[in-house]
């Protein structure tokens, strides 16, 4: 029995499209699969236009290019994300400012962004951390009110929806990953998602070097090449026909781990908003008893169960620290009891209950 954290899930389909873009030698950005597997997510999203990147990254740092943030400016974000959230932040020389989670959701919540406004704010960041929506109806109430953008960091939680509306598709712009761990890859990649076409067409232009192309290689602004290329389309285009079958597996994943952990009192599960459905891209705990973390995770490592911490706080980091963490005291709080439990889609449910049986030897 292997089980495995969040290793991708690619087969026939997949193959079968990669081998299409190799027999045609349209290996690169030029090619059919790059617009259609960008219209397949817009229309999934119900998004108007979805323009594919290079990373997650990649979207996030145009996205914050496109709404003109700059020198100066202020964007508030989760203390606990991934980095990759925070650093095109600073790739357009503005400056992040860090909010705390709720320790239900795990998210950023709507008190903290106000508390976090000044007059130089000029955007928020929600992350759907590890799949779970943020509170996006009063989040975009408080954008308006204060005439900020939200760029919905949806890079985990392709197929999550808040009050009926997929993440990625409920603000100003939401970013997309197909990293390899993520619920659907192309080796790597990302989309930004939005519905104003004349925003869209103009990231569309900058990704491509903010060529002109009526012009031949006229260049009339500073742009990027933050392209996807044929074959990485080819693999998303695969990824989305199974994609329903992913969501379907890491909810019954999700169910298992409560049937099987929530009655341990100890346990505690990173929790939704009630009209909120997660995409569970990891279903994660936090441990409410004396544990060495490192020692646990040793223990299932040798069990042949792997896990990963949760997410260390982006004010630990050199680049990022503040002298003060006193409000972010649940961010640090579900670092410290946190764990990510088995999430790719290549395990079985027998795997999971062998996975939880794991656990609760090691924590009983
Ligand atoms: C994966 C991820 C990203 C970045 O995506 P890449 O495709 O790896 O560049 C950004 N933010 C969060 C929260 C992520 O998990």
């Amino acid at each position: 029995m292997k089980i495995e954290l969040d290793a991708p899930n690619l087969g026939a389909i997949e193959k079968a499209y990669i081998e299409k873009v190799i027999d045609s030698n349209f290996v690169s950005t030029f090619g059919p699969f790059v617009p259609q597997f960008e219209n397949e997510m817009a229309g999934y999203l119900g998004a108007k236009r979805a323009v594919s990147t290079q990373s997650g990254t990649a979207a996030l740092h145009v996205a914050l290019y496109e709404l003109g943030i700059r020198e100066g400016d202020e964007v508030i974000v989760p203390a606990l994300t991934f980095v990759a959230t925070v650093n095109p932040i600073v790739y357009v020389n503005a400056k992040p400012v860090f909010a705390d989670v709720d320790m239900k959701t795990w998210n950023i919540s709507p008190a903290e962004i106000e508390r976090c406004i000044s007059p130089k704010t000029k955007a928020i960041i929600p992350v759907h951390l590890y799949g779970n929506p943020c509170k996006m109806g009063e989040i975009m109430e408080i954008a308006a009110k204060y005439g900020l953008f939200v760029i919905e960091d949806a890079t985990e939680s392709l197929g999550a929806k808040y009050k009926g509306r997929y993440t990625g598709n409920a603000g100003d712009l939401g970013c997309l990953s197909f990293n390899g761990n993520k619920t659907i890859t192309t080796g790597g990649g990302g989309m930004v998602v939005g519905n104003n076409e004349k925003r869209m067409e103009h990231i569309k232009f900058l990704v491509n070097q903010a060529r002109d192309e009526s012009k031949g290689y006229y260049h009339p602004e500073i742009g990027f090449n933050y392209r996807m290329t044929n074959l990485e389309a080819a693999m998303g285009l695969g990824q989305m026909e199974r994609l329903g079958e992913f969501l379907a597996k890491k909810k019954i994943y999700n169910d298992i781990y409560r049937e099987e952990l929530g009655k341990l009192d100890f346990i505690k599960f990173q929790e939704s908003y009630d009209d909120s459905e997660s995409s569970f891209w990891f279903t994660c705990i936090t441990i409410h008893k004396k544990a060495d973390l490192a020692a646990v995770m040793d223990s299932l490592k040798n069990k042949g169960v792997p896990v990963r911490r949760v997410f260390m706080p982006i004010t630990n980091f050199p680049p990022y620290m503040m002298t003060d963490n006193s409000s972010l005291k649940n961010s640090y709080d579900i670092y410290e009891k946190g764990l990510c439990l088995p999430c790719s889609t290549l395990n079985s449910a027998d795997d999971i209950y062998y996975a939880c049986k794991a656990i609760k030897e090691i924590l009983s």
